[in-house]
Order: C-alpha cells, then sequence, then structure tokens
C-alpha cells in the first residue's frame, strides 16, 4: 500500500484565516520555526493507479494539484482518483466532494447516516449525481469489513474496517435528523490492510481510547492519528472561552503519549493538528517531548509505502 498525506492540519488549516494565536502569528512574521500545513487529507492506493481519498478535504484542489500521481492520465477528462471514503459529516472532512463534482465517476462510502446527512439535508450534494453513476453511494457499517471498489464495482486490493469513535454529529445537523440516525455511524476510525497484509489506522478524531482500541492499534504498521490539540483547555486559553478539546472530541496529545506509549509495533504520526497547538512549533519543549516519545508529526507531502 502506498499512503500520501496530502494535508496535516485541522480544520482551518495553518496558519488559520481569522487567528492571531502564537503560532499563526509567528508564521506570518516569518519567525516560525516550521511548516504550514493544509487541512488534513489522506490519499491511498494498492496498485499505484487507482487511489482512494479518506476524506474530501476543503483544501482538496491544491492538495490534488500538488501530487502528480494524482493528476489526469489519458483523455481530455480522467482521474487516478476511484473514490473516497468518509469518516463523519465534519465540513472539514466533507466539502472536497464538492470539488469533485466535474461529472467524474466516483465510489464515495459512508455510514448510511452519514450518506442521509449529505444527500437528503444537503442539495448541494446533489451536484454530484447530475448524470448516472456519476457518484456512486455505498453504505458501510461499524464493525464489518469492506472493500474499496471504484465506480464501476472493481475492488482495488484495500480493505478497511470502520471502528466508531463518536456519537456526536456536526452541529449543523437539526436535532430531529440526529434522533433519526444511529449515533454509533457518526464518527469513525479506519483501519485498512494491503493485500500483502500490511496495515494502516486512520484515526483523525478520537475522543477516548479503551484496551480493545489499542490492541487494535498494535496490530498497524503505521498509526496516523488525532493529533488536534496539545492539552485539554489549548482552545479556552487562546479565545479565553469555548470547549475543551475532551468536549470536541478530542485526546489531547499530553493525555495520548503516556497512553499509547506501550505501543511497539506501528510507526506513529500524529496528523490533524490544530494551529493553536505547541508541537508545531519545531524549537519548542511540546516538539521535542513528541519526538523524544517516539512520535512523528505529519507534514503535508509526505509518503511512504508499507
Ligand atoms: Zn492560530
Amino acid at each position: 500500500m502506498e499512503v500520501k498525506i496530502l494535508g496535516s492540519a485541522a480544520g482551518g488549516a495553518f496558519p488559520q484565516w481569522n487567528c492571531a494565536c502564537t503560532n499563526c502569528r509567528a508564521v506570518r512574521a516569518g519567525t516560525f520555526h516550521g511548516k504550514t500545513r493544509t487541512q488534513t487529507q489522506v490519499a491511498i492506493t494498492q496498485d499505484g493507479r487507482s487511489w482512494f481519498l479518506l476524506g474530501a478535504s476543503p483544501d482538496l484542489r491544491t492538495q490534488i494539484e500538488a501530487t502528480p500521481e494524482l493528476h489526469p492520465r489519458e483523455g481530455v477528462r480522467q482521474s487516478p482518483i476511484a473514490g473516497v471514503v468518509l469518516a463523519n459529516a465534519d465540513l472539514d472532512h466533507v466539502l472536497g466532494l464538492l470539488l469533485l463534482r466535474e461529472l467524474q465517476p466516483l465510489r464515495v462510502h459512508a455510514t448510511a447516516s452519514v450518506r442521509r446527512i449529505l444527500r437528503e439535508d444537503n442539495s448541494m450534494f446533489g451536484m454530484l449525481q447530475r448524470i448516472p453513476n456519476q457518484a456512486v453511494w455505498t453504505d458501510f457499517e461499524p464493525g464489518t469489513e469492506f472493500h474499496l471498489c471504484n465506480a464501476q464495482g472493481e475492488e482495488s486490493g484495500l480493505r478497511c474496517q470502520a471502528w466508531s469513535l463518536s456519537t456526536h454529529y456536526p452541529a449543523y445537523v437539526a436535532s430531529d435528523r440526529q434522533s433519526q440516525l444511529v449515533s454509533g455511524e457518526a464518527s469513525l476510525g479506519f483501519i485498512i490492510d494491503s493485500a500483502s497484509r500490511s496495515r494502516l489506522a486512520y484515526m483523525p478524531a478520537v475522543p477516548q481510547l479503551d484496551d480493545t482500541l489499542v490492541q487494535q492499534l498494535n496490530t498497524c504498521d503505521v498509526l496516523l492519528f488525532d493529533g488536534t490539540f496539545w492539552s485539554d483547555d489549548e482552545l479556552i486559553r487562546v479565545q479565553g472561552s469555548g470547549q475543551t478539546a475532551l468536549q470536541m472530541g478530542h485526546i489531547p496529545v499530553e493525555s495520548i503519549l503516556p497512553k499509547l506509549a506501550a505501543l511497539r509495533r506501528p510507526r506513529k504520526i500524529f496528523l490533524h493538528i490544530n494551529n493553536t497547538n505547541p508541537m508545531l512549533d519545531e524549537a519548542s519543549p511540546q516538539y521535542r517531548q513528541v519526538r523524544g516519545a517516539g512520535w512523528e508529526i505529519a507534514e503535508d507531502g509526505w509518503q511512504f509505502k508499507i
């Protein structure tokens, strides 16, 4: 399996347009020790020809242009992007679907609840259904394995299992609609197996870590894991008000490090990093602590084979 990290920041990217936190200010002043980042986007392939997107970020157009493997190869209209797998209905995870509306056949794998939110409640997503077999939606259920397929139904060699991680739907989903949805289909993490049995975990929003999940993570070769916030009160300290990291569905990194210290097998990489997170600053003690604990901090453009 080939893995490309096209974007590694949380919603809003880094720097964020309306943010003047210490990190964002330093980037604009040219004094920041570290990289800017677009919003989290990962692409994977088994055969190097058909690529699958994990989520569809609002930065997808520039991310595709920055990645030659995702450029058209033959004919006037073509794309190596065969499908998309959705982990939730958050705007920074699904808005990129609207950037893929140019009549290109695609398979969209999603839970039935996420599909209903997008297709039944948000008419803009009808732009993906203007011709027959444009976007072909396939429901998956948490806990059951499914094959990543293109629009024609051809299997890619990649198998995916979704883990239910949160029962929290985005704030834009109306409360009467939320009562009709399956709570366990709100927010997923993925464990993806290749044809050669290498295994990738993609978990950009993890509100809690139980023993079952930790055991599963230890069967993986690479973890792409929730690095949104360093501390639970990070946003409150920056903004003066707001929600804690845990209330927003993210375990802070300073709590993850001891909880996952015993993982031996996987290469451990944080992604989905909020612009306020002090570990983005490579001159910070938090950066040194993360690196010293054996974790890496994803940057846009990283790629590897497993
Ligand atoms: Zn900021």
